[in-house]
């Protein structure tokens, strides 16, 4: 097995030192936190799965269940993946491992395997689920140091099932007990794969392993404090990582010397905040699952797309798969509820329009609520019926929104939500809205190959960037790319430890003063009609002198002149009494956003439009916009629609091209352009409704028309447009490389599917 010493200290030092920061998360690949992925490619069944079902049993479900219902449904549904509930916590078949729990109600019986073969017999792909998040009283008498230890140094009982105990994610409960579960399931059934649920730990442990290898690897005693800037803390951070891909090889190790063409799939990944690095992620991963089952707190139907294009942005094109469950979730987990057809519709149909194949979720074999199967069935019929459209080769959006996760972790700490992620919601909305098609981009996968499909890179607050991601993102504006950046932008080091200047100061053409003002009360910001008439950034403002600043400003000093600034800065003044509540200041020459355009040189050079060179390529031309001001996160807090044009406006300005599809109608449109091998497919979900921005969508309302215009790659010959929810093929206008269409109407989720040559 793997132990703590398979890394030495000194390797795991050298890349966690901040002097060698760039070989940890600058994505050198001789870095342990990035060493190779497995040995084994992915295994032959990973592409074909489009429609999963996962059926978590509980306890008491053997004897009680009836699994033929089961297997029935997923016939049905037409189903093409099996996820099953085989062991951890409690053993589903007759496990002969010390201390696996069989269910109490097992007797005789193996309802996963009974379930296996069923699902063979219909063809399906079937994989093991594993949970070894808890164990029980025996396992802690005979084996206490597989427990998890909280701060205290007391063995953590569960919070949510007092009985059991909180097993240690990073000590020999994982690296050999479950182990052996995944071998004695992998030799039995054979499965095609096993996930992995709730392997990574359920908060810091302290028990002796981890103090130990913590110890042995960094030098450093566990952390006591969340300050991502604490010696110990960031290097926690990193060593976790380490254990779990550690883990996470062993396990797949294992499990494909029993079967080659297998491999075990973690529950892991997201966004900027997620905790395991989406790089190394993407690099061993041959398929995932984005886990993000429903709305929770303010959360949008988008989030569920949003899941699939953060996941995308480190697995390219493997398979990504989205969880959904059919009931609420909320922090209160009402597992056995159910959603209303119109929330799990709409929730469901944005994760497909944004490339994630549909998993339905649904825990205890035992049905306490049906109303949700005849949902989820109508839904995979019909993506069944839509599927050679839904095999997606690449998506042909050309904005990318980069996320950061080094940011989240060592700028953003506790506060990564609204320090990092909020700034990210913000432009997320805004895109949206502006119906503009848009990627995430990872901000350590930037790298020319990685960044040619993009015209332009939006950074929302990306403060943590080191050299060689300044580097890489200012050769990305000299081959003629438009970069909007928003806030702190560059203004710390990959380690979020702060720079006198901005990263991209030499990009921005804008310095850092060393202060920040805010929260700001009242303050405003004065649109420049008269010298900057016909802006680009005022569309749509022109009836607007003055529009509302954001909250948080930093102040900075143009290196060079910027003529003519659209916005310059009203400062804030009193908000009370009333009787105070008059600007002192109505005008200033500060400008609140700074605009570049760089014409790209032949030899690659960066050079201002007007200066003398020698061999010079009129296109394309760079563009920088820089807002010193949290523009992004304000709107997201506020959504006020001067900020939404702002954004959008800003969108377009930078990136100054003839978009791949336009859509104008009224509603709110989540648009997604997808290329197949033989077509090409616009998605639209309608997410218009008064429920929108929670999500507990009631009815779907549908809108229409909707005028589409398609910009279609040069030398494409269309063959067949149909609308695949209406079922009816469009009348289409063909005009040069555009092609210009009506959707008369859109109920949820409407795919307009062009077979191409
Ligand atoms: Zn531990």
């Amino acid at each position: 097995m793997i132990s703590a010493t398979a890394i030495s200290r000194r390797s795991f030092l050298k890349t966690s030192g901040a002097a060698s920061a760039v070989a940890v998360l600058g994505g050198l690949p001789c870095s342990p936190l990035l060493a190779g992925p497995t040995a084994s490619g992915p295994p032959d069944w990973v592409d074909r799965p489009m429609r999963w079902a996962q059926l978590t049993l509980v306890e008491d479900d053997p004897g009680k269940f009836d699994p033929q219902f089961w297997l029935d449904y997923f016939k049905r549904t037409r189903s093409d993946a099996a996820c099953l509930s085989a062991g951890g916590g409690v053993a589903y078949y007759p496990t002969i491992v010390p201390f696996h729990h069989r269910s109490q109600w097992l007797g005789n019986s193996d309802p996963f395997g009974e379930l296996v073969a069923g699902c063979r017999r219909l063809g399906m792909v079937v994989i093991a689920r594993t949970d070894p998040h808890a164990t029980y009283d025996d396992v802690r008498d005979a084996h206490p140091d597989w427990i998890a230890v909280d701060a205290d140094d007391k063995p953590r009982r569960h919070w949510a099932s007092p009985e059991m105990w909180v097993t240690c994610a990073l000590g020999p409960y994982n690296f050999q007990f479950m182990t052996e579960v995944k071998k004695e399931i992998m030799a039995r059934y054979r499965v095609d794969g096993i996930f992995i649920n709730r392997w990574d730990g359920s908060g810091m442990c302290y028990c002796e392993h981890c103090r130990e290898n913590f110890r042995e690897i960094t030098g450093n005693d566990l952390p006591r404090s969340s300050n991502p800037q604490d010696p110990a803390r960031r290097a926690y951070i990193l060593w976790r990582q380490q254990r779990l891909f550690d883990l996470w090889r062993l396990w797949d190790g294992e499990a494909r010397k029993i079967n080659p063409d297998s491999c075990v799939i973690p529950n892991t990944g997201g966004g900027a905040t997620s905790s395991l690095d989406m790089r190394k992620i993407g690099e061993l991963a041959p398929t995932l699952i984005a886990d993000r089952q429903a709305r929770r707190g303010l959360a949008a139907p988008w989030a569920n797309g949003k899941n699939g294009k953060e996941f995308r942005a480190a697995m390219g094109r493997k398979p990504i798969v989205g969880i959904f469950s059919v009931g609420l979730e909320e922090p209160y987990r009402w597992k056995d509820s159910v959603q209303t057809e119109a929330e799990i519709r709409v929730w469901v149909a944005d994760g497909v329009a944004n490339g994630l194949r549909p998993w339905f979720t649904k825990f205890s074999g035992v049905l306490h609520d049906p109303r949700w199967l005849r949902v989820v069935e109508n839904l995979y019929r019909r993506y069944a019926g839509w599927e050679k459209y839904l095999r997606n080769e690449f998506s042909l959006a050309r904005v990318g929104l980069v996320y950061s996760q080094q940011t989240a972790w060592f700028y953003g700490g506790e506060r990564a939500g609204p320090r990092v992620e909020d700034h990210t919601l913000g432009w997320y909305q805004a895109l949206i809205e502006a119906r503009v098609p848009f990627e995430m981009v990872h901000d350590r996968l930037l790298e020319r190959a990685q960044l040619t499909r993009f015209k332009t890179l939006i950074l929302p607050n990306i403060a943590a960037l080191s050299d060689i991601q300044c580097d890489q993102l200012a050769a990305f504006v000299q081959r003629g790319g438009g970069l909007i950046a928003t806030y702190e932008t560059s203004l710390c080091d990959e380690w979020g430890v702060k720079r006198k200047d901005f990263g991209l100061a030499d990009l921005f053409r804008v310095s850092f003063k060393g202060r920040t003002e805010g929260p700001m009360q009242n303050a405003y910001l004065r649109l420049e009609h008269e010298t900057a008439r016909g802006h680009l950034l005022l569309k749509d403002l022109a009836d607007a002198p003055r529009i509302i600043h954001g909250v948080w400003r930093l102040a900075v000093e143009p290196r060079e002149k910027f003529p003519n600034p659209p916005l310059t800065l009203i400062p804030s003044y009193p908000d009370l009494p009333m009787e105070k509540v008059y600007p002192r200041v109505t005008q200033t020459d500060q400008p609140e956003v700074y605009l570049r355009e760089l014409e790209a040189t032949v030899a690659g050079r960066l050079a201002p439009p007007n200066a003398k060179s020698e061999i010079r390529n009129p296109k394309p031309t760079g563009r920088i916009l820089y807002f010193p001001w949290d523009i992004d996160r304000t709107f997201w807090e506020v959504q006020c629609v001067d900020h939404f044009k702002l954004l959008r406006n800003a969108a377009d300005w930078a990136t100054n091209e003839d978009p791949p599809v336009t859509v104008i109608g009224p509603g709110v449109l989540d648009v997604t352009i997808w290329r197949q091998k033989e077509s090409l497919t616009v998605h639209l979900v309608n997410l218009t409704n008064p429920m929108m921005m929670k999500g507990p969508i009631r009815e779907l309302i549908p809108i229409g028309p909707q005028k589409l215009r398609l910009r279609l790659p040069a030398g494409m010959r269309t063959r067949r447009i149909h609308l695949l929810a209406a079922n009816k093929s469009p009348a289409a206008r063909r005009d040069g490389q555009h092609l210009s269409l009506t959707v008369p109407s859109i109920l949820d989720h409407e795919i307009v599917a062009i077979d191409v040559d």
